[in-house]
């Protein structure tokens, strides 16, 4: 970044790019052409960034210096007798760093769902042009709450920058909503415990649109689910975990993160890392095996963490003191 300090030309100018980025990114969706898709993923991801970037840079005091807005590594130096933080290289703020930097510049957090479009930046290098279109129109779907809330932030017009585009992303983005709550219908029978969210994603393309084949079974583990994006169908107990991390695969991601366990356990009695333990669910979402009581020689509460495998009435280390026993 050239300028050394943030005027309103180079506010216009970051906005003026993400703009660019945003329409070039529809107009290669809206092309038939399969390969285009990618580019379209690109750009559309690009601009999102960028706008957000851009929102950074409109709530810093102006003349800062653009890098120690948008930089995304800093080291301490030593300045003469001055201790100063200075951008340790060229390289700017992903997706992750954008959402910490809006809580720590107080702007409010970005809508929509980022995660989305981080996903697809990621996933870009390995898109199958099949699977592209879809891809695309659900990122394009993701981002529109979030576009929207940057040009507030911006107090701009999306109608006026990106015209046409605009409406288009609107257009996708009414479509998506009605097909994933064509999607959430079918699962509305299930009997699925405290009414657990439904959230499902493919495990083979990542589309959100995934159904259940037959909308009037209400059992769990009789569950077929088929994505509507890419066709392809999970049953029994992978179905189950479609299911199973879309509702705590965030949960047990954070917790893993932060070295903790759970929510998401090997079930004790069926083997499947289907278990869910948390504050509001304590049984196998596969073969609905509860642990419940107390162990039988120290008293101590049973739960999914700590009971013993092989029977289900002791703790693990008290079941290893009785193993020893018998071999003595
Ligand atoms: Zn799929
Ligand atoms: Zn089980
Ligand atoms: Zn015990």
């Amino acid at each position: 970044m050239p300028n050394k300090k943030i005027t309103s030309d180079l506010l216009q100018g970051l906005t003026h790019n993400a703009i660019a980025s945003l329409r070039m990114g529809v107009e290669d969706y809206q092309s038939n052409d399969a390969d285009r898709q990618l580019s379209a993923a690109r750009n559309f991801a690009a601009g999102t960034l960028l706008l957000g970037k851009a929102c950074l840079v409109n709530a810093a005091p102006p003349n800062s210096d653009p890098m120690a807005v948008l930089g995304a590594k800093f080291s301490p130096v030593i300045e003469g007798n001055e201790f100063v933080i200075k951008p340790a290289s060229a390289a700017t703020i992903d997706v992750e760093q954008l959402k910490k930097r809006f809580r720590d510049f107080g702007l409010p957090a970005p809508r929509g769902d980022l995660d989305r479009l981080t996903k697809l930046r990621n996933a870009i290098e390995h898109l199958h042009t099949d699977q592209g279109p879809q891809q695309v129109k659900e990122a394009i779907a993701a981002c529109f709450p979030t576009v929207l809330g940057f040009f507030e932030l911006l107090g701009r017009s999306p109608l006026e920058d990106l015209g046409a585009a605009w409406e288009t992303m609107q257009a996708v983005e009414s479509f998506q909503k009605e097909e994933a709550a064509r999607c959430a219908k079918t699962f509305e029978a299930v009997d699925w415990p405290n009414s657990l969210p439904i959230r499902p994603e493919c495990p083979e393309c990542g589309s959100a649109l995934v159904a259940q084949k037959n909308p009037a079974n209400s059992d769990p583990v009789m569950i077929k689910l088929r994505c509507l994006s890419c066709g392809s169908e999970k049953d029994d107990y992978q179905a189950i975990a479609v299911l199973v991390e879309g509702a705590f695969g965030g949960e047990a991601f954070r917790a893993a993160r932060d070295g903790a366990n759970g929510p998401i356990y090997d079930c004790p009695e069926c083997g499947h890392s289907l278990y869910i333990a948390n504050s509001e669910v304590n049984t196998c979402l596969y073969c609905g095996y509860e642990v419940d009581g107390a162990c039988s020689v120290c008293g101590e509460r049973l739960g999914v963490g700590n009971v013993d495998w092989e029977d289900h009435s002791l703790c693990s280390y008290h079941a290893y003191v009785a193993s020893k026993e018998r071999y003595r």
